[in-house]
């Protein structure tokens, strides 16, 4: 199902009123985290302002500390939501338990699968059977093909409406977070129809390299981006270091004008 053999026509994943994939270069920009609904608020204006498509943000956080901020549930996506209704941006967040997908389904406009579950096949097929477009993030230490056939488990359950991230993996490299493999995306788009996002943020892990990261990924052929920015990212909850500052946001959309605007 995932081959562009058997589709060979782009597929346009609808993410609430934006198209992913095909034409055009979505922008998904957000914090890591919903930690208050004024943290929210801010950086989602900031991300409207500055011409982003959508807003990520995570309730429910994979931490690799279980004394680490653990997300606020479904309060939190209701704050989410309510802040992608106030700006007009549909909202991605992620899913990390088969039990939480409906109400997940009730409050996004799309089901983020981490890194951490690509290849947890039950949650694979719980989001295979939802009614919203999946954001499936490649795993850490995930071989490619690995990455297509999770995607395949989520459409032979039912789900056609995947878009499939490439965040970096864990190389020896130690200089940054993790090593973001754009090798990746045209590898991946000549062999499936699907859009591919890239996420600069988790893929560098530092804030100064999100930008030209993300430059390189609309060089490469990606469909668009996921990245980080928070209102104060020294004060983030979570992964701070790798967090736009509004302003630098604004800066790279400008970068990307001639790459959105072309399409
Ligand atoms: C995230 O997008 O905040 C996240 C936890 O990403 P990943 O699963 O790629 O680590
Ligand atoms: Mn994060």
């Amino acid at each position: 199902l995932v081959s562009r053999e058997l589709h060979p026509h782009d597929t346009v994943v609808r993410l609430g009123k934006v198209a992913v994939g095909g034409r055009g270069f979505t922008v998904v920009g957000g914090p890591c985290a919903v930690e208050t609904e004024e943290q929210m608020r801010e950086t989602a204006g900031a991300v409207k302002k500055a011409g982003g498509h959508a807003l990520r943000a995570g309730a429910y956080k994979p931490r690799t500390s279980p004394y680490a901020f653990q997300g606020h549930g479904e309060e939190g996506l209701k704050i989410l939501r309510r802040i992608g209704d106030e700006t007009g941006l549909p909202v991605v967040t992620e899913v990390m338990e088969s039990g939480d997908v409906d109400v997940i389904c009730e409050h996004a406009d799309a089901l983020q699968i981490g890194a951490r579950n690509m290849q947890n096949f039950a949650l694979l097929k719980a989001v295979g059977r939802a009614s919203k477009p999946v954001l499936l993030k490649r795993g850490i230490a995930a071989k490619l093909d690995e990455l297509l056939l999770a995607a395949e488990y989520i459409m032979a359950s039912g789900n056609e409406q995947v878009m499939l991230c490439e965040r970096g993996i864990r190389t020896f490299e130690t200089a940054t977070r993790n090593t973001l493999d754009l090798n990746a995306i045209p590898w991946i788009k000549q062999r499936t129809h699907l859009p591919v996002l890239v996420d600069p943020s988790h893929g560098t892990g530092i804030r100064d390299l999100v930008v030209p990261m993300a430059l390189a990924a609309a060089a490469c052929g990606a469909d668009g981006i996921l990245v980080e920015v928070h209102r104060d990212p020294s004060a983030a909850w979570s992964d701070g270091a790798q967090s736009l500052y509004p302003q630098q946001f604004e800066q790279m959309m400008g970068q990307l004008k001639p790459i959105v605007a072309a399409v």
